[in-house]
């Protein structure tokens, strides 16, 4: 596994993307927030991916990576964009996102769509599954291609389904999509480390979301059809640190009304 930084300092992960990591661990954030930082060499500005929560510390260290062009957010989960407002007013720019709720002078992210920023390309991917608004963004440089992959793809793990926003058919849907990224694409997590190979981590991914959906369809072979979410969770994550149960719970509820759907 990666040396994670000491928080507070801009780590570069590939020549056109730099990590600023927020001081807020947790159960659900891992190390913190991964803020990131987008510029290409010979770029005066930068395009600023995920603020984070409203921690003005944190903050100011983005801003002082600046100029920037746009502040971009993956997810509206509030560990990635509950600093952006404040930060969009301190360098002056606007906030785009999927979501039109989020965006800040400016129109939706679109899937699909290609934006030239901070001497970079980057083209927007709707990858709905972990929230319904996620978005990666590939990009490519000097042949290096990376992906932004917010909570879709974590550095560390996996990720949740936060049920019902997020749904279980879409999800394996968009890792399917990763997966089909060419093989030595980077991908940059909104939280944990990079990964050397993100096609590699989206098929481990899609295997253990498997797994667990075979453990599911056992559970309530032996629980019965009408077992309730938190039965399948003591049953199916009965190895997992009970801490974890609630976040599960989510990813069943999910499971359930996949495999009930199906
Ligand atoms: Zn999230």
């Amino acid at each position: 596994m990666l040396e994670h930084p000491a928080y507070g300092s801009l780590r570069p992960v590939t020549p056109f993307a730099s990590v600023l990591l927020e001081n807020n661990p947790s159960a659900m954030t891992l190390d913190g927030t991964n803020t990131w930082v987008l510029r290409a060499p010979d770029s005066e500005s930068c395009v600023i991916v995920d603020p984070g929560h409203h921690e003005i510390e944190h903050l100011e260290r983005v801003a002082g990576c600046g100029p920037a062009e746009v502040v971009l957010l993956t997810h509206h989960h509030p560990d990635h964009v509950e600093g952006a407002p404040w930060l969009a007013g301190r360098l002056g720019v606007s906030v785009r996102a999927f979501d039109p709720v989020l965006c800040l002078d400016a129109v939706s992210l679109e899937d699909g769509e290609l934006l030239q920023l901070g001497g970079l390309r980057l083209r927007v991917r709707h990858t709905p599954g972990h929230t319904g608004d996620s978005v990666c963004l590939e990009t490519e440089h000097d042949g290096v291609r990376a992906v932004l992959t917010g909570d879709t793809v974590l550095g560390r793990g996996t990720t949740v389904i936060a049920h019902p926003d997020g749904a279980l058919g879409d999800y394996l849907r968009s890792l399917r999509l990763l997966v089909e990224v060419p093989a030595g694409t980077v991908g940059l997590p909104g939280h944990g480390p990079e990964l050397a190979d993100l096609a590699e981590t989206a098929r481990y991914y899609l295997e253990h979301r498997e797994q667990r959906l075979d453990q599911v369809r056992a559970a309530l072979r032996e629980l019965g059809d009408e077992a309730t979410p938190r039965q399948v969770v003591e049953h199916v994550y009965a190895d997992v640190d009970p801490s974890l149960w609630g976040p599960a719970e989510w990813s069943v509820r999910a499971q359930l009304d996949y495999l009930r759907q199906s």
